[in-house]
């Protein structure tokens, strides 16, 4: 029996010949290749200007500065989320307040976002949790009255549509992730997307330690310009070898998102058939690309998640807890993160696991699954 693995990127020989002719070009920094990358990627989001980072992580900080956040603004956030989400306000000082998620999607709603609403709130990070899109009309009906800004973490949702767009595409600011748990992958990675063309030039000049003139661009003179230093920036680049393979796994993305959907709705007509469990799905305004196929294990399963989980590792087939509350991690136990209900995020965190779920993933892999899902349901 071999390994069911919960995720696989699909990297192939395309992606090795794309590194080696960057790499024989001579330059591997950030350059030509990342440039390319980001055209690529605004077009197929459906989105004016995209900022290559390091990671989404580092997209999360740039977000927030370039969105006007800062010491003393409260930034409401999921605490059903990596804990990446609530990492970013702390970064620029700001505090992060958690809010409640809908037991539906795992995604903040109008009800969830209102009950950790303060006085000081600047912004809102709204997630795609698991590649499930937010419903972002709803919250910017709370959020545009108040002069509030979202920030869209879409870290998971690359492929996933709102409303007939690209998610994502409606956002003031959006970041996305490139980690090889997520659909496409870099190695490491991640992208800042935005309407506005001021947020993207300064969040260009941020993630190059706010330089006036561009390294790339230093390199096409002999004598380089002499550049500033016009802020406090940060080093968060993406090199072009990382953006060589982006751009082969973009070309790749449509494919991704067909055999990811047809593999969740051949699990979510297995499971449609058994008491207890109760699968992830789209939500009315869109489509998910199922990043996270996840399973609420309910008390009318004879397992419990843990349960579960333990079984179908005695079959080689890896699972994993759902989703985290950042709430409950020491990095938050103690500080002040607001006063909102938190039963909906503690539930789902303790009830939900995820299966596997990966291009390559054949149909046996995924009966060898739902077998054990059926044996240990009875
Ligand atoms: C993965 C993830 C991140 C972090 O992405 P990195 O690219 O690893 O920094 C942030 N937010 C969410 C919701 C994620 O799932």
């Amino acid at each position: 029996m071999t390994r069911i693995n919960v995720m696989q990127p699909w990297l192939g020989e395309e992606e090795v010949l794309a590194v080696g002719e960057v790499i024989r070009s001579g330059w591997v920094a950030q350059g030509p290749r990342v440039a390319e990358f980001e055209r690529s990627f605004a077009q197929r989001q459906d989105v004016g200007y995209a900022v290559a980072t390091s990671s989404c992580t580092t997209a999360l900080h740039l977000a927030l500065v370039v969105a006007g956040v800062g010491a003393g603004d409260d930034v409401v956030v999921p605490s059903f989320s990596f804990i990446a989400t609530a990492n970013a306000p702390t970064y620029v000082g700001a505090r992060p307040v958690f809010a409640d998620v809908d037991a539906e999607t795992g995604n903040l709603t109008p009800e969830t976002l209102e009950a950790a609403l303060t006085e000081r709130t600047r912004a809102v990070i709204a997630v795609d949790q698991g590649g499930v899109p937010v419903d972002l009309d709803a919250l910017r009906a709370v959020c545009d009255p108040r002069g509030i800004v979202i920030v869209e973490d879409a870290a998971c949702a690359i492929g996933s549509a709102y409303r007939d767009r690209p998610v994502g595409a409606r956002a003031d600011v959006s970041a996305w992730s490139f980690h090889p748990r997520k659909l496409l992958t870099t190695g490491e990675g991640g992208m800042l997307t935005t309407p506005h063309e001021e947020w993207a030039a300064r969040a260009r000049q941020l993630r190059e330690h706010s330089m006036s003139v561009s390294a790339a661009a230093r390199h096409t003179q002999v004598l380089a310009p002499a550049e500033k230093y016009l802020e406090v920036g940060f080093n968060y680049r993406m090199t072009d070898l990382q953006a060589a393979v982006g751009l082969v796994q973009l070309d790749r993305l449509d494919q991704i998102v067909k055999r990811r959907r047809e593999l969740a709705t051949a699990y979510q007509a297995a499971i449609a058939g058994l008491t207890g469990l109760r699968p992830v799905s789209d939500p009315a305004w869109g489509t998910t690309n199922y990043q996270s196929f996840w399973v609420e294990v309910l008390p009318g399963y004879p397992l419990d998640r843990d349960g579960l989980l333990v079984r179908l590792a005695e079959a080689d087939v890896s699972g994993r807890r759902g989703i985290m509350a950042a709430h409950r991690q020491p990095a938050y136990a103690g500080r002040d993160t607001g006063t909102a209900d938190l039963s909906v995020t503690e539930r789902l965190t303790d009830r939900t696991l995820i299966l596997p779920l990966f291009h390559h993933m054949t149909d046996d892999e995924l009966d060898r699954v739902v077998a054990v899902l059926r044996r240990s349901g009875r």
